[in-house]
């Protein structure tokens, strides 16, 4: 193997020391203490990790984290009412709706309902469109994620040719949109895309949002490239369940320049991303200088 392991663990700790810090900082200037609320509906087990593992994080960087839970077959109606309270509530910073909602929810409506500035997920329209227009807004955690991990390696990404693979909501389009703003030149590919592995092969930083265990293979890496890995899929092999990312690991890294693992790659950095803007979000509707994390 020959590949920089481009390690998201230890830099989104790194990372969530600053925040740490900024919110010390914060507290003891303006007694403020950032605070983030999550909206859990209904008991999907793998959201309720999430969830758990966010609270904690949360604690971990010393802001407050609230915890809203509502059963499965809570109303569109009750939904929207939590959301339009934590809204409401000026000692709120930051919320999260927690997806999947079950289907009798139309997430959109949900989303939609959250104050752009409380809007640490980046998911409104307003902050979608913001990222759009090249304006100041709160990004998409996992997107700005991948971006910090692909500058820890390559600094000044101007110039270099991107490919995204994926053009989802969530991962896909906003860090197409963040590659942009770096100068890339950013390719967009998916499902309908033709000769994949050759746009791959173009790539100079090649980000998988795909969701398909092993779909990039070790030849569709170019010599040197950087591999940025956002997918988690559980599979099963050899008797036990694992889980993997959307490129295949130890072929790619024969190839490529760095490479983030998967797990302990892209996935730390989301929640250390989340932590980051709730603080951003905290000074922003505060009127405070803005952290610089
Ligand atoms: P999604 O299902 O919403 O989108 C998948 C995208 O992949 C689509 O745009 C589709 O066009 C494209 N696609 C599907 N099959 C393809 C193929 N054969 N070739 C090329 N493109 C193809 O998924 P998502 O929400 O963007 O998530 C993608 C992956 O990232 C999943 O594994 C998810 O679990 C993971 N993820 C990880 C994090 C993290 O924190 N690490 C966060 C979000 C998502």
């Amino acid at each position: 193997m020959s590949a920089t392991v481009i390690d998201g663990k230890k830099i989104a700790e790194a990372l969530r020391g600053r925040i740490a810090a900024g919110v010390r900082d914060m507290i003891g200037r303006h007694e403020c203490q950032p605070c983030l609320a999550v909206v859990l509906v209904g008991d999907d087990p793998a959201s309720q990790i999430y969830v758990r593992n966010k609270g904690k994080a949360t604690r971990e960087a010393g802001m407050r984290s609230l915890e809203h839970r509502l059963p499965a077959d809570a109303s569109q109606a009750d939904v929207l009412g939590v959301v339009r309270a934590l809204n409401a509530d000026n000692e709120v910073d930051g919320i999260l709706v927690q997806m999947p909602l079950p289907a009798h929810i139309d997430a959109q409506a949900v989303i939609g309902e959250i104050d752009p500035a409380k809007d640490v997920d980046g998911l409104t329209v307003t902050n979608a469109g913001r990222l759009a227009l090249g304006a100041k807004g709160l990004v998409s955690c996992t997107p700005q994620g991948c971006v910090i991990l692909a500058k820890e390696v390559t600094p000044k990404l101007e110039g270099l040719h991107a490919v995204v693979l994926g053009r989802s909501i969530l991962v896909g389009k906003p860090l197409s949109m963040l590659l942009l703003a770096e100068n890339c030149t950013v390719t967009m590919a998916h499902s309908r895309t033709k000769d994949l592995a050759d746009v791959c092969r173009s790539a100079d930083i090649l980000c998988a949002a795909v969701g398909k265990p092993r779909l990039v293979k070790g030849d569709w890496i170019k010599q040197g490239a950087t591999v940025i890995d956002v997918g988690i899929n559980r599979i099963e092999e050899g008797g036990k369940t694992r889980v993997v990312g959307d490129v295949d690991y130890e072929a790619a890294a024969q190839r490529a320049g760095a490479i983030t693992p998967a797990p302990g790659g892209v996935g730390p950095m989301t929640i250390a991303c989340l932590l980051k803007n709730t603080l951003v979000a905290a000074a922003r509707r505060r009127g405070f200088a803005e952290p610089n994390v």
